[in-house]
């Protein structure tokens, strides 16, 4: 048997983004969707899709059920097409979209957020949206989403990117449901946030196993333990397969007056360290532990790019951080708290050895007074972890463990002590 692998350390100084959350421009703005019966009639059904052309010209193609209103716009850093639709329902052949062709190097689709559909194609470098239409269906033709891409060069991108960016800037943001009011002696919430969704799958086994389907599935799992307890009020970030930007995940665990924030995730490594193992817990540093935990980070907070949100600007979140260092150090501490909290209870159940807890710069963890862990269940690029992750029974024992990690995190004073 394989060495379980377990991979925990204390954070070192960091700090927290609170105004990057205030400071950062509108990630997600309404999709500026025409007039439309879609919403009401039979979702459109996009049965297939593919790429032709060349460097020159690259046309993508979708083969749709019935003509729909699109709203097709591009975005930089990284260069991608968003296509967005109201009411698609995704009946793809399996493994599409993994094949370069012409500009395009990849693509995907899922739902973005209820009801609203998207299609992201990721662009290998400076581009302009020549043409797009939407054929209706003709004999024995299905209805066809065409969008022609040609190269062009940075100026002319960030140009014509910004004239659409203040067109789109115009549209409010997507409005979260507002806070409930919470008194001091109600039970602590706890808010788990299943990560990726819809559109982003996260990470997948060889097998094809989503990281999305894997985290949902104990999450739920995990939620039904919490609430059986009778101690804690709990919330999902999702509760289906629906993408959310990590700005509202954030912002949702805040609104919810989380006193404690979950997120969870199931790693990939590639090839040559396909022997990690076992469970992994994180919180958030503005200096990561080691490379491979920063290099985790960068993949998680990629996950706005994979979806197909705008990313902030780099400098927004440099002040931030100047701003909110001495505010988020109570916070900190929680979180490592809650952290040892979990890896002792792994360590004791055997789903972990090695007590070493990571951090680094997730963007998902930085509310400004919600302690959050970020708790990776093992790793999908392993073949006996993902055994375990597809079953219910370690499913189970897992959140067995979780819960009493929440238990003796809440007993701890500082867990009742007010900020
Ligand atoms: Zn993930």
């Amino acid at each position: 048997m394989r060495v379980l692998r377990a991979l925990v350390a204390v954070a070192p100084p960091w700090c927290l983004a609170f105004a990057l959350l205030a400071a950062m421009p509108a990630l997600v703005t309404a999709p500026a969707y025409a007039k439309s019966k879609a919403t009401t009639a039979k979702a459109t059904i996009a049965k297939d899709a593919r790429l032709a052309g060349d460097r020159e010209r690259t046309r993508f193609i979708a083969d749709l059920s019935k003509k729909v209103d699109v709203h097709v716009y591009a975005l930089g850093n990284p260069y991608r097409v968003i296509v967005d639709a109201a009411d698609v329902s995704f009946q793809m052949p399996q493994g599409i979209g993994k094949k370069q062709r012409g500009l395009v190097s990849a693509f995907r689709y899922g739902l973005f957020a209820p009801g609203k559909s998207r299609i992201v194609l990721d662009v290998s470098g400076p581009f302009l949206i020549d043409k797009t239409f939407v054929l209706e269906p003709r004999d024995d033709q299905p209805a066809r989403l065409v969008i022609d891409l040609i190269p062009t060069d940075e100026k002319t991108f960030l140009a014509k990117l910004r004239e659409e960016k203040d067109k789109r800037a115009q549209k409010a943001d997507i409005p979260l449901p507002a806070a409930p009011t919470h008194s001091a002696d109600a039970k602590p919430i706890v808010v788990l946030d299943p990560g990726h969704g819809g559109v982003d799958p996260g990470a997948s086994s060889p097998n094809g196993v989503n990281e999305k389907d894997i985290v949902l599935q104990f999450a739920e799992r995990l939620k039904e333990k919490l609430v059986a307890t009778g101690r804690y009020e709990v919330f999902m970030t999702r509760d289906d397969d629906t993408f959310l930007p990590l700005k509202e995940r954030v912002a949702f665990a805040q609104k919810k007056g989380a006193g404690l924030f979950l997120s969870i995730h199931a790693d990939y490594f590639p090839t040559e360290i396909d022997d990690a193992r076992g469970a992994t817990v994180y919180t958030l540093s503005e200096r990561a532990s080691d490379a491979e935990a920063k290099a985790l980070a960068a993949k998680e907070n990629f996950s706005d790019a994979i979806a197909g949100v705008e990313l902030p600007e780099e400098s927004d979140e440099v002040v931030a951080n100047i701003l909110i260092d001495l505010a988020q150090r109570e916070t900190k501490n929680r979180s490592v708290v809650f952290a040892r909290s979990i890896v002792g209870e792994l360590a004791s159940k055997g789903t972990l050895h090695t007590k070493r807890l990571r951090s680094a710069g997730f963007r998902v963890l930085k509310a400004p007074d919600v302690p959050s862990v970020l708790l990776e269940l093992g790793f999908l690029s392993n073949s006996e972890d993902e055994k375990q992750l597809t079953s219910e029974t370690w499913r189970r024992r897992m959140a067995d463990s979780v819960t009493e990690a929440v238990d003796g995190y809440f007993t701890k004073r500082i867990a009742r002590m007010p900020f």
